[in-house]
């Protein structure tokens, strides 16, 4: 019998997880069908229980409900309860819910298997203190960089951010810190960075935390979690700035995609072929 999965979140037309799960279950002869299904707020928990009462057999849970899904959850893996939030539900033989978060592992393996970085001892800037930056944060100390600094338009996230993961940060003997939102853009706030993550969603307001040239080592990284299909205000603002390498997050939504695939099927899919034709979508969207 072919098995159903879906992704919530509000709004969801514009969501790639149909696209990507459907690739990947012919890639791998899996018999399943994924659909999209707008949930408010209001209605996504009971949503979600009627799917999986209906026969659903996993979910992927986006913005604004990643929180709310961890809750509704009867059991969570310690990288979901670590970030607070799940992007992935299963639901067991035995009728309970499960939680997971796979937005970190993405990221990590994005970074390090697609594009070849490797993490350890450089200096990270991580902009944003969300439900992102809070999925990623986890993994990102277990690389073993020499140091995270945290900031966050709003200080008070960034500074609970740090005081939480602290514990990781020593086990792995990372120095976690916070930089001021303001001190962004000034020449003498902080060494230099290896790599400058965009956790914010302001690129989807058409806009960028601010920046300064004194943030970029020589050879840094810039990411943003964003995709599109042009660069995003983030990634151009940093090439502008000396940014050596601009990475856009269609890798990491790729990859999380298969890692929540694997849990629920037991199958590791093929991720390259998927994200290039990802890629190709998303320029032939433009020349419409
Ligand atoms: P949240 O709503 O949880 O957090 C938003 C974050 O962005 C907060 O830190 C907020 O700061 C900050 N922010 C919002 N607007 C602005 C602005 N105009 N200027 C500066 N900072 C701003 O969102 P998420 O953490 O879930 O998502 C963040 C981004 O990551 C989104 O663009 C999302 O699409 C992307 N993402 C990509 C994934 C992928 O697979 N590629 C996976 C998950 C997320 P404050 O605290 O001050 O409000």
């Amino acid at each position: 019998m072919t098995d159903r999965y879906a992704v919530f979140g509000h709004p969801i037309h514009h969501s790639k997880s149909p696209f990507i799960h459907s690739a990947f279950a012919q890639q791998t002869g899996q018999d399943l069908t994924y659909t999209a299904i707008d949930a408010p707020a209001e209605t996504f928990t009971t949503a979600v229980r009627t799917f999986f009462a209906e026969g659903g057999k996993g979910a992927n849970v986006t913005v604004p409900h990643k929180e709310a899904a961890l809750a509704l959850a009867d059991d969570a893996t310690p990288r979901a309860q670590e970030a607070g939030a799940a992007n992935t539900l299963l639901f067991t033989a035995d009728g309970a819910i499960y939680a997971d978060n796979t937005d970190g592992v993405g990221l990590i393996r994005d970074l390090t298997n697609r594009w070849g970085l490797s993490l350890e001892g450089k200096r990270i800037l991580l902009l944003g203190a969300g439900g992102a930056a809070k999925g990623i944060l986890a993994p990102l100390i277990a690389a073993r960089p020499r140091a995270i600094t945290v900031a966050n338009r709003t200080a008070a996230r960034a500074e609970a951010l740090t005081t939480a993961f602290a514990p990781l940060a020593v086990r792995f003997d990372v120095t976690l810190t916070t930089l001021p939102w303001a001190q962004l853009v000034h020449r003498e706030a902080t060494p230099p960075f290896d790599l400058v993550l965009n956790a914010t969603s302001a690129s989807l307001a058409g806009s960028t935390p601010p920046l300064s040239r004194a943030l970029w080592a020589p050879d840094a990284v810039a990411y943003d979690l964003m995709y599109g299909a042009t660069p995003t205000p983030f990634l151009m603002a940093a090439q502008q700035q000396g940014a050596a390498r601009l990475i856009d997050g269609l890798g990491m939504l790729v990859e999380q995609a298969a890692e929540s695939f694997w849990l629920w099927r037991g199958v590791r899919p093929e991720t390259e072929p998927v994200f290039q034709a990802l890629r190709t979508q998303l320029a032939a969207s433009t020349a419409c």
